[in-house]
């Protein structure tokens, strides 16, 4: 099955022949039995495409006299694993073991299977989305999941947009466009990627109007700021930082008096909103939504896939008047969210109804929940497999960690956690050469499901806070994919 490629140009004189190539055939190859469930996959066109690239790589390869293997099982081989590699997706799953739960470049929430499921669902089927079953007429997205979010949080009225920057976007823009809004200087918040009070303020066509000092703000200097001009007053979470020491924040229901009495609304960007007290869980406590609208807020934003543990989106909730002016802004057509962001943020907020199985049930909380010891017991039975993955080269122990709740919820909150700390074995009377973890991370992430953890120091942790009973199963039968091909110096 072999024809002769070779590069020999006739005008050339022959006296200098270039070796001929000796390469299987294409249409031969496509015709072998191995190569037909790879154009039953690929398709024709796809396979012949890449099977003459793998061709001329080999005539490359063979011309600047390297040994390549040419047998038709060979070629086959690449061409599998070319195709294969074309085709796989661009977003993927891996394992998140950064110890970071809500992980924002990693996804955030993860989702119960109820929200799974109706969002397959919602992919399949036509849905009532803007369509009213009891009168037959056309009915608006928000009430799909209005009531729920009413309950849940005490507010008068609510809608949902794309996401918590949208919401802060939208409700400034409907509300304080051409005007001020009264932010302190100590929540001048930046957000990882781009989200900044003052550019979002900015984009919205208001004014920011800083008031107080960083470390202090007292009321006096809300009520200072107040003027004509003046639309809102806003407090802003510090979601990633904690400012400590000689401070004064002046708190939600200290504002909300002095902006009734002026007749100006006081608006929350709560970031995270927690719909629950998850003191009642364990965990640190966060303001919620309920605690932030009965202190006086009139509107409240927050995000979706936060510590509420939903699908991405912002939810704008509070007093009816406001909620439908922000309805009727245009921008709110341009920010809304679609179906599937629905039918899973629906069967999410249900499960709230259930408090005592919220632990259980809500992905989220059963995670940031989830007992040391059980990671603990995790860590040392995962800590062999892995030993011996790794071979000498690194040294594999179980030890404790901590874990951060992540996207801004309680920045300086960690959790007690375990897992697996990876080291580069020190080799007796050696010097350590190279970079042995940053190498182990790569092969890390190069496994079959991506494994990402977190480089301090001198040590690779693992937290296995994330690392639920069947992903682990599969964690570990992965590990025979790391075997040590290459030293850690390579
Ligand atoms: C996270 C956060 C945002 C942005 O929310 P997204 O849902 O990521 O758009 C805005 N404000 C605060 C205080 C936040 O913590």
């Amino acid at each position: 099955m072999t024809e002769t490629v070779g590069e020999r140009d006739p005008a050339q004189p022959a006296a200098e022949p270039k070796p001929a190539v000796r390469l299987p055939a294409v249409h031969l190859l496509l015709a072998a039995p191995a190569c037909q469930p790879l154009v039953a996959r690929y398709g024709r066109e796809q396979t012949v495409a890449a099977l003459r690239e793998v061709l001329a790589g080999l005539r490359t390869a063979l011309l600047a006299g390297s040994a390549a293997d040419t047998s038709d099982d060979a070629v086959l081989a690449a061409l599998a694993a070319r195709l294969a590699a074309a085709n796989q997706p661009a977003l993927r799953r891996l394992f998140n073991l950064t110890g970071t739960v809500l992980h924002t470049n990693l996804g955030r929430a993860l989702l119960p299977d109820v929200a799974v499921q109706a969002v397959a669902d919602a992919l399949r089927w036509p849905m009532n989305l803007e369509w009213d079953l009891e009168t037959g007429k056309r009915g608006d997205r928000d009430t799909l999941v209005e009531q729920h979010l009413l309950k849940l949080t005490g507010a008068e009225a609510v809608t949902i947009v794309n996401n918590n920057a949208a919401a802060v976007l939208l409700m400034l823009n409907t509300l304080a466009s051409g005007r001020e809004v009264i932010v302190s200087r100590g929540e001048l918040v930046e957000i990882g990627g781009a989200f900044r009070i003052p550019d979002v303020m900015t984009r919205a066509g208001a004014t920011l109007r800083e008031v107080g000092a960083t470390n202090r703000t007292h009321l006096r200097d809300y009520a200072d700021g107040i003027n004509a001009a003046t639309a809102l007053l806003m407090k802003v979470h510090a979601s990633n930082y904690a400012i400590t020491g000689f401070t004064s924040e002046v708190k939600l229901p200290e504002l909300a008096p002095l902006a009734r009495e002026r007749n100006i609304p006081v608006v929350v960007d709560l970031g995270s909103g927690t719909l629950v007290d998850l003191e009642k869980y364990g965990l640190p406590h966060e303001t919620t939504v309920r605690e932030t609208i009965d202190g006086g807020a009139d509107l409240v934003t927050f995000s979706g896939d936060k510590l509420l543990g939903g699908p991405q989106c912002g939810i704008i909730a509070g007093r009816r008047d406001l909620v439908e002016a922000i309805k009727a802004n245009p921008l709110k057509r341009a920010l809304r969210v679609g179906k599937l962001t629905l039918a899973a943020l629906e069967p999410v907020l249900a499960l709230y109804h259930a408090p005592d199985l919220l632990p259980e049930r809500l992905t989220t909380l059963r995670l940031l929940t989830r007992s040391a010891s059980a990671m603990r017991a995790l860590a040392e039975r995962l800590c062999g497999p892995m030993q011996q993955a790794l071979g000498d080269a690194y040294a594999v122990s179980p030890e404790p960690m901590t874990s951060q709740i992540g996207s801004g919820a309680l920045p300086v909150d960690v959790l007690p956690s375990f897992g697996l700390a990876l080291r580069a074995a020190a080799i007796a009377g050696q010097p350590r050469r190279g970079d042995p973890l940053g190498v182990l991370e790569r092969r890390l992430r190069a496994l079959p499901v991506p494994v990402v953890g977190r480089i301090a120091g001198d040590t690779l942790w693992l937290d296995l806070r994330c690392l639920e009973a069947p992903q682990a199963e599969e964690f570990e039968r992965q590990l025979a994919h790391l075997a040590p091909a290459r030293g850690p110096g390579a």
